[in-house]
């Protein structure tokens, strides 16, 4: 479904990012303001707002969003010390750009729960 939010446009390449990983179904690239020394945004490609709109045929592809999520933090160093996923799903989470995205955060201590 083509959208038209700030993470479609990085796909498109209408906007920059600095990308660390990308295939066909996932991209995954540095957040703008990062809140640890290590704050990565994976996307999907295609555009799904949030998990709200995900169908039960979207499964694999969720899935894979986590794996890739694994990787790229693997890949960054984070394996010995970990990392934290988080989604925020809706407005009153803070979501604030609606298109489905993992934050993979790390590279320093993290509380939990969180503030
Ligand atoms: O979960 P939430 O929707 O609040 O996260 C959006 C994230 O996208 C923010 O961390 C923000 O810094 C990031 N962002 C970005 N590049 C943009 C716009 C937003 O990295 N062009």
């Amino acid at each position: 479904m083509a959208a038209d939010d700030i993470f479609c446009k990085i796909v498109a390449a209408e906007l920059p990012s600095t990308k660390v990983y990308e295939d066909d179904d996932v991209l995954a690239f540095r957040d703008l303001h990062p809140a640890a020394p290590t704050h990565i945004l994976v996307i999907p490609k295609e555009h799904l707002t949030s998990l709200w709109e995900a169908k039960e045929d979207q499964a694999q592809l969720l899935g894979t969003l986590m794996l890739r999520a694994r990787d790229v933090a693997r890949e960054q160093g984070l394996e010995e010390d970990g990392f934290r996923l988080v989604i925020n799903n809706g407005a009153g989470a803070g979501q604030t750009v609606f298109h489905l995205h993992l934050h993979i955060i790390g590279g320093r201590s993290l509380a939990w729960p969180p503030g």
